[in-house]
């Protein structure tokens, strides 16, 4: 099976580089998968779940912004934050979400909306591939 080399990368560290098959991410327009030989691309990213399969398994990743560019000779994410699905504590992600829609709720056109709209949107990232990981906690067969 064809593959290429995805590198995800935050500022405090090289969160994956593995060859991969496929990736599908939040671009700022939509859904966007890259599969391999993709023509140079550079796009930026929104928070979102991040799929990549690997043969047959599927990994899921949470992404909280940032860019995404496909070169000759591997695609780069460059997240603000980012973690394995296994690595997301779910009882923080449900506790940022519930104080976001708090704040957004006390104020939906105060100074913090903005902000608490994109805290929100970073949570519901995390909880949505801590779920989809548990759901298919085995590799595809
Ligand atoms: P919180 O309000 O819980 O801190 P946040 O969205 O403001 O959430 P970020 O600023 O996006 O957090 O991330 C700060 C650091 O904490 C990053 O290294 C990120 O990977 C990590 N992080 C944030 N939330 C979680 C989570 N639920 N599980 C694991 N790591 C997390």
């Amino acid at each position: 099976m064809a593959t290429f080399r995805l590198e995800i990368v935050t500022a405090e560290r090289m969160v994956f580089s593995e060859d991969v098959s496929a990736v599908i991410a939040w671009g700022v327009e939509g859904q966007l998968g890259i599969l391999p030989h993709h023509a140079p691309l550079m796009t930026m990213l929104q928070s979102g779940d991040l799929m990549i399969r690997k043969d047959k398994e599927e990994e899921y990743l949470a992404i909280s912004g940032g860019f995404l560019e496909v070169r000759p000779d591997k695609v780069i994410i460059l997240a603000d934050a980012c973690e394995r699905a296994d690595e997301i504590d779910i009882a923080r992600a449900e506790e940022a979400k519930k104080r976001a829609q708090e704040t957004m709720k006390a104020a939906p056109l105060g100074v913090d909306a903005a902000a608490a709209e994109a805290a929100l949107r970073r949570s519901l990232a995390r909880l949505k591939a801590a779920e989809k990981r548990r759901r298919r906690p085995h590799p595809l067969v």
